[in-house]
């Protein structure tokens, strides 16, 4: 389907709404029935239609089209937060005494759900390195029911196989989910590649413009269904129809904003590769990246996220540089319009800054719609200005 139509046409029947161009919020909890039979038909699969918001609703519905499109994917659901997501899909595919595999360091939310909840269930999870598939089959149990992806991850990027973790987990009969927030579905289609359930936190690149939470879920029909009819409407968190039509704003521009940012970026890159308070570079598709030839194989772009090695002899520097940025704010998330930076020492007890620990001194950078040679001044200044401290 043609990106162009999944973005402006699809799933909007403007002839239901007075042919209006942006499609109406349907603010409502709750829909009426003219007959017993049609009311007993959505109660017995409420998937079928508007019975009550918690499951179905017109706007929702819209952006659950377009946003299984664009994954390639046949059915989509939308939660209020990525996190949400993450924890509807997870929770579907796991039993008492089912064993999971994780990539290492997914995000945060991910991790505790893995370390912290799902153990009082009985369903244990062993994290490995991804960057080599062999890792993960080295990991497989009897009971293994769950591969779980993140790829690339937010922080550092390393990524997965991800065409030959999909066919390794689908020779065993074992699911796999992954996390596409960094690439969305326009430089990424995890299921085309095999894998079976994709989310994203739609927080991020689709609605880019920092003023809703949501997360994603796609994949088949049949699995979409199963997990509506129990996870999703058990938990109770879908998105709100307002925060859906945000999203249908967002994506609107989202392949521009992609754009502009990916360009803002390889320039912001390569100016950052030059200056000697820059130890280190951390972005897929740069040629030094130890995984560059399967992200430019695998991935379609890159865009935003890149993180600084800082060339910092204290954490007294990295704060300076950090506290010195005049148009980068200081911020966790990203996929807005506004630059982001993030210190990875901002994690950490100032007493527990080891300058030896070359984590410790990454920063974690979001290039936004700023033009390219404004945030690249920003960052010069602020550089400049972390060499005048001990
Ligand atoms: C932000 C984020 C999430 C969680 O999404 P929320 O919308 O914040 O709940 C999940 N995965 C990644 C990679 C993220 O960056």
């Amino acid at each position: 389907m043609d990106l162009s139509y999944i973005i402006n046409e699809l799933g909007e029947e403007r002839e239901h709404y007075f042919n209006a161009i942006a499609p109406p919020i349907v603010q409502s909890s709750n829909f009426a029935f003219d007959t017993v039979a049609a009311l007993r038909d959505l109660l017995l699969d409420e998937y079928n239609g508007f019975l009550y918001s918690r499951g179905n609703n017109p706007t929702i519905d819209i952006l659950r089209q377009k946003l299984a499109a664009l994954d390639g994917a046949e059915d989509a659901l939308v939660f209020s937060s990525g996190a949400a997501a993450i924890f509807a899909a997870v929770l579907s595919q796991v039993k008492k005494g089912d064993h999971v595999v994780c990539v290492r360091d997914p995000y945060s939310w991910a991790r505790r759900l893995f370390e912290n909840i799902l153990p009082r269930f009985g369903v244990d999870t062993t994290f490995v390195d991804g960057t080599r598939t062999a890792n993960f089959e080295a990991a497989l149990r009897p009971h293994t029911s769950l591969i779980y992806l993140e790829s690339p991850n937010s922080l550092t990027f390393e990524l997965q196989d991800v065409a030959a973790v999909a066919q390794l987990a689908r020779s065993r009969h074992i699911t796999t989910i992954i996390d596409n927030s960094y690439c969305t579905p326009l430089y990424q289609q995890p299921y085309l590649a095999g894998i079976d359930l994709c989310l994203q936190s739609a927080t991020k690149f689709i609605s880019g413009h920092s003023d809703t939470m949501a997360g994603v879920l796609t994949g088949s029909r049949d699995r979409i269904r199963r997990i509506f009819a129990s996870e999703f409407l058990n938990i109770g968190s879908g998105i709100a129809p307002f925060n859906a039509w945000l999203l249908l704003r967002g994506l609107r521009t989202l392949e521009i904003r992609l754009q502009r940012s990916a360009d803002s970026t390889r320039k912001v890159v390569s100016w950052l590769k030059t200056h000697p308070r820059v130890r280190k570079i951390y972005f897929p598709l740069d040629p030094d990246f130890p995984q560059y030839e399967l992200a430019a194989r695998q991935m379609k772009g890159a865009a935003g996220l890149v993180t600084i090695q800082l060339n910092a002899g204290s954490r007294g520097q990295v704060e300076a540089f950090c506290n010195s940025l005049q148009h980068f704010l200081m911020a966790v998330s990203w996929g807005g319009h506004e630059s982001l930076a993030f210190p990875a020492c901002a994690t950490l007890r100032t007493e527990d800054f080891d300058v030896n620990d070359p984590r410790h001194s990454l920063v974690r950078l979001y290039i936004g719609l700023e033009d390219a040679d404004y945030l690249v001044a920003d960052l010069e200044q602020a550089l400049k200005k972390m060499g005048e401290v001990e």
